[in-house]
C-alpha cells in the first residue's frame, strides 16, 4: 500500500491546484507592488535629475504613497482570505479574480498607459490561463472593453494633457488588441485542455504494465481492479494508524440523456473534462477510482466525513459551473454518498454498500446533492 501512488496527484505535479494558483497570484501581486514602487521612485529621481518641472510632494502622494499602501492593504486582505481554511476553493478563486481586477483598476486609475496595456492584454490572458474557462474569459473581455471606454472618457474629460485625436487612435488600437488577446486566450485554453490529455498519454507510456492494468484507459484514473485491491489495504492501514478513512461514491446525474442527446463521443469528452476537473483540484491523500461508466469512488485517507463532504461539495460546485461546449454549456451535476469507516470495520463491501445507499437516497431526493451518514460504518 505504501507503494501506491495517486495518479490524480502524480499526473498533475506540474499543474498547480486552484489553491496554489491563488496563493501564487497573491505572492506575484506583492512582487508587483514592489516593482511598481521602485519604478516610480526611479522615475521621480529621473525627473529631478533632468530638472523636469515636477511637483515632488504631489508626485509622491499620488503615484507612490497612496497607490502602494492601498494595493498593499488589499493584497494583505486577499492573502488572508486565500490562506484561511474557512473558505471554499471557489470563494478563493473569486477573491483571486477580484484581486486582479482591483489591481488593474487601481493601476489604470493612476497611470493611463498602464490602463491600456492591462485592459487589453494582461487581464484576458492572465485570467483565462488561470481559470481555463471560456465563459469567464468572455466576461473579462467585455469588462476590458468597458474599462477602455471608461479610461478613454477619463482621459478626454479629466486629464490635463491635450490628447486630441491621439486618444481616438489609442482607444481603437487598444480595443483591437483586446479582441486579439481574447482569441489568443481561447487558443491557450484549448491548448491547455489538449495538453492534459496528451500528458495522460505520455504518462501511460512510462508506467509499468502492472500499473497500467489498474488504470482506466479513458480517464487515466484508477479502475475497478485497483479499487478492489486498494480499498482493503487502505482500510487496514488506516485502522492500524488510527486515522479516519472516508469513502464517497459518486454518480453523474442523467448521464444517459447526455449520450442520447449529444452522442456517445460527446459523453466521453464530458467524462474526460469532468475527471480533468477532479484531477486538477483534488487535494493529496484522496484517491479517485472510476468503478463504472459514470460512477466514481473517492477514498479520503485521514479525512473526517465532514471534511470529505466539504471537498465533495467544492467538486460539485466546480463541475456545476464548468462550461462544456460538448453539451451546449448545459449544467452537469452529480449525486454522492459519503460514509466514514468505523474503528473495527474490516469489510470493504459493507463500507461501499453504506456509501452506495447514501448515494441512492441522494438520487431519490432530487439528485445534484451530497448525502453523508453521520455514524461510522
Ligand atoms: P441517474 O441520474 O439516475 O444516474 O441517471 P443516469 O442517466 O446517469 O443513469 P444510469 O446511471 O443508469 O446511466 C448511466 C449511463 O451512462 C448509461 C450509459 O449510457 C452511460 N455511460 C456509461 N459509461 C459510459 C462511457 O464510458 N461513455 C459514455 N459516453 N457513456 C457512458
Ligand atoms: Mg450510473
Ligand atoms: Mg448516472
Amino acid at each position: 500500500m505504501h507503494a501506491m501512488k495517486n495518479p490524480v496527484t502524480m499526473k498533475n505535479k506540474s499543474d498547480m491546484s486552484a489553491k496554489r494558483w491563488c496563493r501564487y497570484l497573491v505572492s506575484v501581486c506583492y512582487m508587483a507592488i514592489g516593482i511598481n514602487l521602485v519604478t516610480l521612485i526611479v522615475v521621480w529621481y529621473f525627473f529631478v535629475y533632468i530638472k523636469y518641472d515636477v511637483d515632488s510632494v504631489r508626485y509622491w502622494i499620488r503615484y507612490i504613497i497612496l497607490p502602494s499602501s492601498g494595493m498593499l492593504a488589499v493584497n494583505i486582505l486577499a492573502d488572508f482570505l486565500v490562506r484561511s481554511d474557512r473558505f471554499s476553493l471557489i470563494f478563493k478563486e473569486y477573491v483571486a479574480l477580484l484581486l486582479i481586477l482591483f489591481f488593474c483598476a487601481f493601476l489604470c486609475f493612476v497611470h493611463t498607459i498602464v490602463a491600456v496595456l492591462f485592459a487589453t492584454f494582461v487581464v484576458p490572458v492572465l485570467v483565462s490561463t488561470i481559470f481555463a474557462d471560456v465563459k469567464l474569459t468572455r466576461r473579462i473581455f467585455i469588462l476590458g472593453q468597458l474599462l477602455l471606454i471608461i479610461s478613454g472618457l477619463r482621459m478626454h474629460f479629466v486629464s490635463v494633457r491635450p490628447f486630441g485625436a491621439w486618444l481616438g487612435i489609442v482607444i481603437v488600437t487598444a480595443s483591437g488588441l483586446l479582441t486579439v488577446s481574447y482569441f489568443l486566450a481561447k487558443v491557450l485554453i484549448v491548448y491547455g485542455q489538449d495538453n492534459i490529455s496528451n500528458l495522460s498519454d505520455v504518462y501511460h507510456d512510462k508506467i509499468s504494465l502492472e500499473e497500467q492494468l489498474k488504470l482506466d484507459p479513458l480517464t487515466g484514473l484508477y479502475n475497478r481492479k485497483a479499487y478492489n485491491e486498494y480499498l482493503p489495504q487502505m482500510m487496514e492501514e488506516c485502522r492500524l494508524a488510527a486515522i479516519p478513512l472516508s469513502i464517497a461514491v459518486l454518480d453523474i446525474d442523467d448521464f444517459k440523456q447526455v449520450n442520447d442527446i449529444y452522442g456517445h463521443a460527446a459523453g466521453d469528452r464530458v467524462l474526460l473534462r469532468l475527471t480533468g476537473i477532479l484531477k486538477r483540484n483534488i487535494p493529496e491523500r484522496i484517491y479517485t477510482f472510476r468503478i463504472g461508466g459514470e460512477e466514481f469512488v473517492l477514498l479520503f485517507k485521514d479525512y473526517s466525513v465532514a471534511d470529505a463532504v466539504k471537498i465533495c461539495e467544492e467538486m460539485l460546485s466546480m463541475i456545476r459551473s464548468a462550461s462544456l461546449p460538448e453539451v451546449n454549456y448545459k449544467e452537469i451535476t452529480f449525486s454522492c454518498g459519503v460514509v466514514g469507516m468505523g474503528e473495527n470495520q474490516v469489510d470493504p463491501v459493507a463500507l461501499f454498500k453504506a456509501a452506495d445507499e447514501a448515494l441512492y437516497s441522494a438520487k431519490n431526493s432530487g439528485k445534484n446533492k451530497i448525502i453523508a451518514l453521520d455514524t461510522p460504518i
